[in-house]
């Protein structure tokens, strides 16, 4: 066992940023989980030294509760898992850590940490982990707790057996969640050689956990009720001997727990769509990418256009949900072959489930390296998306968007509604100025570490400019990472220079947030800080019909909206009923807002 010297490392996976919880479910800390199981079976450390952080303090909470609750427990080592949605948070973390509590290392491994990416310039962290983190972080540990200066990098030259890598659930390291998918791993490598994946030039050698992992980890799957198993093999064809093995998952799952995982459609055969039907896989998620041939050479991904249909057509006839990706701003792809692709999966009848992402230039990766060969641009910073090619320039990106939402009659980038509640009691979400707003403020400016990851904020005329102006400069300071919805609540649309005010004092443009929605074409164009109105006046409400506002608007449900607001409602503006109403008014509106649910917030007083 390690010498008896008590440490204590803190490991946290930042969520993808958002206003509601839609994602939380999936940040489950896997990664964490097997450094943690395999330093204990290593006697590495004791299970009091390392704490994965708790989720409601990642999920929920703002920038400033994360340090308090790292400075509060005196740890000596901090590990981010980093991913392109929360790398600049982990750094601006581990820079307020360095400062606050310099004993105090600070870690960054996951898969965003590759050779020669720009955060390993950072000097607010101590120790870089690439690559494979098991070994790595065990070997990290032993030089923390012998007193050793850490090292800049810790990478592993050999992957390792993952014989030898328990397993964080069977560990009791993590523990999954009801009414949360519970992560899987199979196999690592992949043997496939897509050039905008960093995952296959780092691991291409295939590894299988052993088999007899499958019966227990099936058994706690059953006991905690988790509604589906996400299966993360990047290729679950690729498993040898396939059949035995969705036999073996058959026989484990007999009670039909539905499975997910990521396949290649070309290599699906009718008896394997069948076993895996048995085994109770519901849903694949298979990468198309393109119909044109030039651009899939280009990004390394081979196609075989019949057996691609067939499998489809194969999984399909077994109930099986087929999610195919296709990928804007690949090399040589003209509109026309966007389209064509769309149009491919369109007569499939795969268009529901078809996922829409940009290209991301990922630091390392080969399509990154070639980038300039084929005349990509794209952003220097997370998600690194491709902003325009020589064959689809960025005005046109831009308007693919809207082409897209219409042709699929999908949203792309899903209304961002506010919160009217504080759902988590540990958090301020939702704040409401328009009564006592000095006090309420005071105690938030004594206690950042109170506001969440996202706050709307609740606001009238009465409330004093130069207070929301210290409340902005606060947040900034404290927590810039939360999210900030500022609600009005008034008649008139607010003048300009009000809205510039408080734009200059709470946005922050290089959020994230922002980046993501580059592709939106919007009145705003601020994400990170979203300006709305908030009125019960129709004639005021009529005017965002016809003219955009830099702020969205909010309708104050009143009996008078249905009676005389019909031609307003048709538009499908956010509609707020916070006041009592008849459960006759309610059904009508329901009924309006049919396939818009998320647009009608109900806030009745209790
Ligand atoms: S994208 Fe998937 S299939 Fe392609 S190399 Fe990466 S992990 Fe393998």
């Amino acid at each position: 066992m390690p010498n008896k010297k008590s440490y204590s490392v803190k490991l946290l996976q930042l969520p993808v940023p958002e206003i509601h919880d839609l994602y939380v479910e999936g940040n489950i800390p896997l990664a964490a989980g097997y450094l943690k199981a395999f330093a204990l079976k290593n006697n590495a450390a004791y299970d009091e030294e390392i704490e994965i952080v708790p989720r409601e303090i990642v999920n929920f909470g703002g920038d400033a509760a994360i340090l308090k609750y790292i400075a509060d427990s005196q740890t000596d080592a901090v590990g981010f898992t980093s991913y392109m949605w929360n790398i600049e948070r982990n750094l601006y973390l581990a820079h307020k850590i360095k400062a606050s509590i310099p004993q105090a290392a600070t870690l960054l491994g996951g898969p965003e940490i590759t050779p020669n990416h720009w955060s390993l310039e950072s000097n607010a962290v101590d120790s870089f982990i690439m690559g494979e983190g098991e070994t790595a972080f065990s070997n990290l540990l032993r030089d923390l707790k012998n007193g050793s200066a850490l090292r800049r990098i810790y990478r592993t030259e050999f992957p390792a057996n993952l014989d030898k890598i328990p397993n964080p659930y069977l560990e009791k390291v993590l523990l999954p969640f009801q009414n949360e998918s519970m992560f899987l791993e199979t196999m690592r490598g992949c043997p496939y050689l897509c050039k905008y994946c960093f995952y296959s030039k780092s691991d291409f050698r295939m590894r299988y956990f052993p088999d007899y992992f499958l019966p227990k980890l099936f058994k706690v799957a059953r006991e905690y009720e988790v509604p589906e198993i996400y299966l993360m093999d990047p290729s679950f064809n690729v498993t040898p001997g396939l059949m035995d093995r969705l036999e073996s998952i058959r026989r484990f799952n007999a009670s039909g727990i539905p499975i997910h995982t990521e396949i290649r459609l070309e290599s699906v055969t009718p008896k394997i769509a069948s076993a895996m039907k048995q085994a109770g896989f519901h849903s694949v998620e298979v990468g198309l990418q393109s119909v044109n041939g030039r651009a899939l050479e280009a990004i390394g991904r081979p196609w075989d256009k019949k057996k691609f249909i067939r499998g489809a057509g194969l999984l399909k006839a077994q109930g099986i949900d087929v999610k195919t990706g296709v990928i804007l701003g690949l090399p040589y792809d003209t509109m026309r072959d966007f389209e064509d692709t769309l149009d491919f999966l369109m007569q499939l009848e795969l268009e529901e489930s078809m996922e829409i992402y940009p290209l991301s230039l990922i630091p390392g990766t080969r399509l990154r390296d070639e980038a300039d060969a084929y005349g990509l641009r794209y952003m220097p910073q997370p998600p690194y998306w491709v902003t325009s090619t020589p064959h689809i320039d960025e005005k046109t990106m831009k308007n693919t968007v809207e082409f897209i939402e219409l042709k699929l009659d999908i949203e792309f980038f899903p209304p961002i509604i506010p919160i009217f509640e504080n759902p988590y009691p540990l958090f301020t979400h939702f704040l409401d100025l328009r009564t006592n707003p000095t006090p309420q403020l005071e105690t938030l400016f004594l206690h950042p570490e109170k506001i969440g990851h996202s706050l709307t904020i609740i606001l009238n005329p009465q409330v004093p400019m130069e207070l929301l102006l210290k409340l902005g400069a606060q947040l900034k300071e404290s927590n810039p990472f939360t999210l900030v919805q500022l609600v009005i609540d008034q008649d008139d649309i607010p003048s300009q220079i009000q809205l510039r005010h408080l734009k200059d004092a709470f946005y922050r443009p290089s959020h994230y947030f922002n980046r993501i929605h580059h592709f939106k074409i919007d009145s705003q164009n601020t994400y990170s800080l979203r300006f709305y109105l908030l009125t019960g006046s129709l004639e005021t409400a009529d005017k965002f019909i016809y003219q955009p506002f830099p702020c969205d608007l909010i309708l104050r449900y009143s009996s008078s909206v249905l009676l005389q607001g019909r031609d307003v409602l048709e538009e499908k503006p956010i509609l707020l009923v916070d006041s009592p109403i008849s459960s006759l008014e309610l059904e009508e509106l329901e009924r309006l807002y049919d396939g818009f649910e998320s647009l009608l917030v109900v806030k009745t007083p209790s």
